[in-house]
């Protein structure tokens, strides 16, 4: 006998424009690729302020980059890692892998030493991509000590420039000792790709997680997890009119790798890229570009809507704008919809999951939880099960809750070099997320929190994110986080740290005004401090481990 999962009640959500089941036409990127430059060899790849360039010339440089990757000695397997903002040599570095058969590593270009020491240490690469800068400041120390052998810089254009001569006008320039240029190898081995065959189950990209979540490990995921995905946007965004996919999130992030880089190939759709996030930045390209698709976390939307200069223009060419990878308040999005007439996509994935694991099928609105007050982060994405389960992994009734299972074909088949980490995360191809919910009557899941995030006062659970959302309901505050402090009396107690909304104002004894009069008692926020700013991931995630240090 099944369980209510099983006979997935969200089927019913879907309709023809997201099916529920899709049939990928490759198993791996680099036939995707493929095919998308056969079909459209001048269509624009990618675009970089006034610069771009096409499918044809990008299929070209990167295949020109792999053919010295595999001069230089790296063959299948191997890792290479990539330490850039989101920049088109990002692009051409990464397909310059897939084609020599890599495993690519993104780092995020904020790392230091400390991170990238042990992520490397890790992950063992044999050659690194690096924005020079980066190089000279912190990547080119750890990779000589690290002995890594094959190394190429390419220099980041600066925001102020806007356009990136080199890259565009073909000149070029001497890297440091021991550097090639990326772009003048690139241009240097011309001629068709090496002749690496890839499969389904090699390893496209081995993500490290965030570390919001203490030691980082890496996620393996396969070119068929990335396939899934990619397919999934392909499906989405066909027939949806003009315009490209603008890159809301860092392409390091699983986000933007898979959604925004990987779903770019597979629809063939260009790439809208700008350096990094900047909220003027990002609205002037969103100005010039009009892109159709973009897709980022709350906290980037928050930023754009707090922007001085933000209009209703600057969003008219989408069509489709998803959030994820972060709680979205639904204050939000009906603030978004009420001042920029578009309706805010949530959904839920992890990097385990290769991005997306939950959407908002189209035509479909999340609901609201009338009790909590949450947002519903949609319902499985296709060929994906997700379960709510007690702590000995049984199914729970609907309506109950419990941690979030994930079972579909984009999740990752372990950690890298670590067997204790996956035999206890992945289990018969399951997730186990560690993040709790529970899934209502019709099949729309909620994300409650994380595991470890919960509060225990007294005996009384309280998960922050209700808190957090109650918080979010007063017009002064722009983020909120709750965390759990030592207490005396009750083991632990609620905190909360918020920052106000431009112009606003309020005191820190108004706002516990405003939650006592929402919540339990056990609930409300004991203390609440108001700051400038949250600290953040560098993909926008509250920090709340920070946070919670910062409270003790
Ligand atoms: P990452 O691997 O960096 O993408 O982080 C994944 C984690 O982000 C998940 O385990 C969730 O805790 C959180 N997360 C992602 N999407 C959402 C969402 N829509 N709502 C709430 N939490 C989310």
């Amino acid at each position: 006998m099944g369980s209510v999962y099983d006979e997935r009640p969200w089927k019913a959500l879907y309709d023809d424009d997201s099916p529920a089941e899709i049939e990928p036409r490759f198993d791996n990127m680099l036939d995707v690729f493929a095919a998308t430059v056969r079909d459209d060899p001048r269509g624009t790849a990618l675009t970089y302020f006034d610069g771009g360039l096409s499918f044809a010339e990008l299929d070209e440089l990167s295949s020109g980059l792999a053919r010295y990757l595999v001069e230089r000695g790296l063959s299948r397997g191997d890792r290479m890692a990539v330490y850039l903002q989101n920049v088109p040599q990002f692009s051409i570095a990464v397909l310059a892998g897939w084609k020599a058969g890599a495993i690519v590593v993104p780092l995020n270009p904020m790392y230091r030493l400390r991170e990238l020491t042990k992520i490397l240490g890790d992950a063992t690469p044999v050659a690194v991509v690096s924005s020079e800068k980066g190089w000279h400041e912190v990547l080119g120390g750890v990779a000589r000590e690290l002995g890594i052998d094959i190394a190429i810089t390419t220099s980041e254009l600066d925001l102020q420039s806007r356009h990136d001569q080199r890259l565009f006008a073909g000149s070029e320039r001497a890297p440091a000792a021991g550097c090639a240029d990326l772009l003048s190898v690139a241009r240097a081995h011309g001629g068709p790709a090496p002749a690496v065959a890839i499969s389904g189950e090699d390893i496209a990209l081995l993500v490290y997680t965030s570390g919001t979540s203490g030691v980082p490990k890496g996620a393996t995921n396969t070119h068929a997890n990335v396939v899934f995905n990619a397919e999934g946007m392909r499906v989405r965004l066909e027939d949806r009119g003009p315009g490209g996919i603008f890159a809301l999130a860092p392409l390091f992030h699983i986000t933007g790798l898979v959604l925004q880089f990987a779903g770019s190939l597979a629809a063939g759709r260009q790439l809208d890229l700008a350096y990094r996030f900047e909220p003027g930045v990002v609205l002037d390209a969103l100005a010039e570009h009009r892109p159709c698709f973009m897709v980022g976390p709350s906290t980037a939307y928050m930023a754009l809507m707090n922007h001085p200069d933000v209009t209703r223009d600057h969003f008219a060419s989408l069509v489709m704008v998803n959030s994820g990878g972060a709680p979205l308040p639904s204050a939000v999005v009906e603030d978004f919809r009420r001042r920029f007439g578009h309706y805010i996509r949530n959904g839920y994935g992890l990097t385990e999951t290769t991005a997306t694991a939950t959407s908002v099928p189209i035509g479909q609105e999340a609901p609201v939880d009338e009790d909590s007050g949450t947002l519903s982060v949609g319902v499985p994405t296709h060929n994906t099960v997700l379960r709510i389960v007690d702590e000995n992994g049984a199914d729970l009734p609907a309506g109950e809750i419990g941690e979030i299972v994930i079972d579909g074909p984009m999740v990752v088949p372990s950690y890298w070099n670590k067997p204790e980490e996956t035999a206890q995360g992945i289990r018969d191809g399951a997730l186990h997320t560690g993040d709790v919910g529970f899934m209502d009557p019709r099949g729309w899941f909620y994300v409650v929190d994380r595991k470890k995030d919960m509060i225990n006062a007294s005996g009384f659970k309280v998960w922050p994110r209700e808190v957090e959302d109650v918080l979010y309901g007063h017009p002064a505050v722009r983020e909120a986080a709750v965390v759990g402090v030592p207490d005396a009396y009750r083991g632990e107690t609620v905190k909360a740290f918020v920052s106000l909304a431009r112009g606003a104002s309020a005191t820190a004894e108004e706002l516990v005004e405003h939650c006592k009069a929402q919540l339990a008692a056990y609930k409300y926020p004991r203390s609440i401090d108001v700051l400038d700013e949250l600290p953040k991931t560098a993909t926008g995630k509250i920090l709340r481990r920070e946070l919670r240090d910062a409270a003790k």
